[in-house]
């Protein structure tokens, strides 16, 4: 085709920049340039360690082993998400990957556990969960089936080093055909009449042309904003943290095989472990907390020593008006921004990138292909947002005004009717596209203490007698594996331990 796209344009070279590059050069780099530029005077952001299970498809598409991603980027397993203090304070809940029981009949497993509790039984919801029941115990183990159980194995995503991951995915990129420029873009140059992008001047004088630009500039959305203004949709009064505070600490055992979220007074604090250290972060609201009193209660929260001064981060959540405008799509904190609750982040740059090879254009750039672009990822990132927000919003916390007001504001409608219909009958809406599927809502709902009026009446179709022993088996079950996997930490030193110099 005469049309074709000829030559790709990345700018960033932070996670988003090179995903985009290893998977645009390993899925199309016989037909496509990608030249690649970042400013090390500039650097990156230099946090998001933490991802969900969709991270392993990245790795197979990049035709990655898992075991020496984890030894090159100083990994570790994540099974799922602890929040601790979000409902009320002294709560605590994980929002397990994986499955929860098994499907019987047309149901999934939930009503019958729900109906067994209206009954009295006091087995947690979790106890079902073999990635929770595993977390608890800080054991791992890769495992895709449960033999023929019908339960589902272990589901993990990782942790890792940020800068390092960008490292290796250099690496692959420049030895698929990625050019990387070193320099910084102060100038870009448009078509006077359509507006396109045409090139990109450099510092050094240096000029880039290409046919489609990627913007992986990060927060500055250097491309899609400061050239083409595409305009920003905020969501402050959703989500009004606005500020982080970010800092490394050393390690302590045991090495958790997850990520903690404990909420503090007007925010949350992360806390991640590595192989050679553990990250952490207040993420807060500056409308309700100074810097000084959220550094305070970041260090006073640290398990460990702190290796270097918290560093500070700014942002506004929301997302870019258009992802794709004109010859220029916005890929990672350059579309948007949502905060790292449930890491989602990394994962939206990998749909994006998706998204952009399903609707690869030619240099025609056929407007219906954009808004359709468009359409998908405006959608996913607010079933994202939707998500988070629920987090905030189902609380009894009485102890602060930052969670009263999350507790009492109006939420994105959609989310309302989630709410209310899981309240009054324990089930949960959702589209086939959304990322988080029934079976994340209905963890985080019962771990924010919504529990549900009713179940569903199918569940009565197995007697009393039989749902006993139907929960009572998958209990068993799962206790008994979850108690013969590996310890997380050996596990790692067996498998996957950190390659020295990393
Ligand atoms: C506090 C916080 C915690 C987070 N935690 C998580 C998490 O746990 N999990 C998760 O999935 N995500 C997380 N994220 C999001 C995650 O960090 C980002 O999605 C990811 O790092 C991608 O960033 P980026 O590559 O878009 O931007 P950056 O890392 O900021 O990279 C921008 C790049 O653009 C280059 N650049 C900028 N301007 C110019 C210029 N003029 N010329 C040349 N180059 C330029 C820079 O040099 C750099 O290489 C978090 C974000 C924040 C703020």
């Amino acid at each position: 085709m005469s049309d074709s796209i000829e030559k790709v344009v990345i700018v960033g070279g932070g996670t988003a920049g090179w995903m985009t590059a290893s998977v645009l050069a390993r899925v199309m780099g016989p037909l496509i340039r990608i030249e690649l530029i970042e400013s090390d005077d500039i650097g990156t952001v230099g946090v998001g360690e933490a991802t969900i299970p969709q991270i392993r498809l990245l790795l197979r598409v990049l035709g990655i082993d898992e075991n020496d991603f984890l030894a090159n980027t100083q990994g570790s397993i994540k099974l799922g998400i602890r929040f601790n203090n979000w409902g009320k304070l002294g709560d605590s809940y994980i929002h397990a990957f994986g499955e929860l029981g098994r499907p019987l009949g047309m149901l999934s497993f939930y009503p019958y556990w729900l109906r067994a509790r209206a009954a009295g039984d006091e087995s947690s919801v979790w106890d079902y969960c073999l990635n929770a029941v595993a977390a608890d115990q800080n054991k791992y183990e890769p495992m895709e089936t449960f033999g023929n159980t019908g339960l589902t194995g272990i589901v993990p995503a990782y942790h890792f080093d940020a800068s390092l991951v960008a490292r290796y995915l250099r690496r692959l990129s420049e030895a698929n055909g990625v050019v990387r420029t070193e320099g910084k873009v102060v100038d870009v140059s448009l078509h006077p009449e359509s507006g396109f992008i045409e090139s990109l001047a450099l510092e050094n004088g240096k000029a880039v042309d290409g046919d489609l630009f990627i913007d992986c500039s990060g927060f500055r959305g250097l491309l899609i904003e400061q050239a083409l203004e595409t305009g920003y949709e905020d969501w402050t009064h959703w989500l009004p943290c606005n500020r982080a505070l970010a800092v490394p600490c050393e390690s302590v055992e045991p090495l958790t095989p997850y990520t903690q979220s404990t909420a503090q007074e007007a925010g949350w604090q992360w806390r991640i472990p590595l192989q050679h250290r553990t990250g952490n972060g207040h993420v807060y609201s500056s409308e309700y907390l100074s810097d000084d009193e959220a550094r305070v209660v970041l260090l006073k929260n640290l398990d460990g020593k702190p290796l270097a001064d918290p560093r500070p981060i700014r942002f506004t959540t929301g997302r870019r008006k258009r992802f794709w405008n004109r010859n220029c799509v916005a890929l990672g904190l350059a579309s948007g921004f949502l905060e790292p609750l449930e890491s989602t982040s990394i994962h939206l740059v990998q749909s994006g990138i998706d998204r952009l090879i399903k609707y690869f254009p030619d240099k025609a750039f056929d407007a219906a292909t954009i808004d359709e672009f468009n359409r998908e990822s405006i959608y996913e990132f607010e079933s994202v947002r939707d998500f988070i927000v629920l987090h905030y919003h189902a609380n009894e916390r009485t102890d602060s005004p930052f969670w009263i007001d999350r507790r009492e504001m109006s939420v994105p409608e959609p989310l309302t009717r989630k709410i209310e219909l899981f309240r009054r009958t324990g089930r949960i809406l959702h589209d086939d596209g959304d990322l988080f599927k029934e079976v994340a809502w209905v963890q985080v709902m019962l771990g924010q203490g919504i529990y549900p009026e009713q179940f569903h009446p199918l569940s009565e179709r197995i007697s009393e007698q039989q749902n006993t022993e139907f929960l009572g088996g998958l209990r068993q079950v799962i206790a008994s594996r979850a108690a013969s996997l590996s310890d997380h930490r050996d596990y790692l030193n067996k498998h996957c331990a950190a390659v020295e110099g990393t």
